[in-house]
């Protein structure tokens, strides 16, 4: 099997990665591990501070908001937590000074990392009715490389109105998506066969080409696209013209004209992949980290084979 980032990528945490050299069953191993085994840090548990009380104004304030705390929580949990495998965290029930503790007492700086919120609603005498709190209201209580992304400090978490306050503490752990959704570092997983676009009728493409229609990256979908082999081999290209040809396909009257101008051929044992983590891992990293959870899992069953065969 053979990697090879498609040029151009990554964009942002989106990426495309074309595989060769392989067959659907290997590319869909890849998937799976993506989703299910690449460890990433999620918030697992949250201590709510509960009651009323009273501030230094003299004002009451109660632990409540529009949300039941049980959706606050998932709601931390879906936020991306920064996860990078260099910080030498440990699961937390692989860690060594949490291994032998009961359940209750897991937890310590090798396993875990704390964050912390304290808001309260708009006092009495402001003019706002409520505020919103946001996931950039989160302090990060470990090292600051686990600060929420800048890009994350948008999501919003819960309102509060006048009279309320929302303070907790939160841990997040590392864990798999096979676990829990909240684990799972990656979207829209998916790959496809390589495809190679041949043009064998310029004059009934032209119908696509006079729609003007351009590439992602803004080159016009023309004769000129296709060269002098009259074939686009450029993989982001080929998907651009993929969905154009949507434009000259049945229902929309022009299929009749169009015909079977522009042919797609597909590459034996080629795939192309691509993927998008929720931010908490590098695309890079996180293709790197799936390939390393299988190789241990293959080296595991080997052992296993070569325990029974022996
Ligand atoms: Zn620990």
């Amino acid at each position: 099997m053979k990697t090879e980032i498609v040029e151009g990528w990554p964009q942002g945490h989106e990426i495309r990665i074309l595989i060769t050299d392989t067959d659907a069953a290997q590319v869909n191993a890849i998937r799976r591990a993506l989703m299910a085994d690449v460890p990433k840090l999620s918030i697992t548990r949250v201590d709510f501070s509960q009651g009323v009380t009273q501030d230094n104004k003299g004002e009451i304030v109660e632990s409540v908001n529009v949300l039941p705390d049980e959706v606050m929580a998932h709601r931390l949990a879906m936020i991306p937590v920064p996860t990078n495998p260099d910080e030498g965290l440990s699961f937390p029930d692989e860690c060594s000074n949490c291994m032998d503790v009961v359940e209750e007492d897991k937890g310590c700086p090798m396993c875990q990392v704390l964050y912390t919120l304290s808001a309260r609603g708009p006092s009495s005498d402001s003019e706002d009715e409520f505020r919103t709190v946001y996931a950039g209201d989160i302090t990060t209580i470990s090292d600051p490389v686990f600060d929420i992304r800048e890009e994350h400090k948008t999501i919003p978490l819960t309102v509060l109105s006048k009279g309320q306050y929302l303070e907790f503490y939160a841990f997040a752990v590392l864990g798999r998506g096979r676990d829990h959704a909240k684990w799972s570092p990656v979207a829209a997983v998916g790959f496809r066969p390589q495809q190679i676009a041949v043009l064998k009728d310029a004059k009934a493409a032209k119908i696509l080409f006079d729609l003007g229609l351009k590439t992602t990256d803004g080159s016009a979908i023309d004769a000129k696209l296709f060269g002098k082999g009259k074939k686009i081999t450029d993989i982001n290209h080929v998907l651009d013209l993929e969905k154009a040809l949507h434009q000259v396909g049945p229902g929309t009257g022009r299929d009749g004209t169009f015909g079977e101008a522009i042919v797609m051929e597909t590459v034996e044992n080629a795939y192309v992949f691509s993927y998008e983590t929720d931010g908490s891992l590098d695309p890079v990293m996180a293709f790197n980290m799936a390939m390393t959870e299988l190789a241990g899992r293959f080296d595991e069953i080997k052992g296993h084979l070569q325990g029974a065969l022996a």
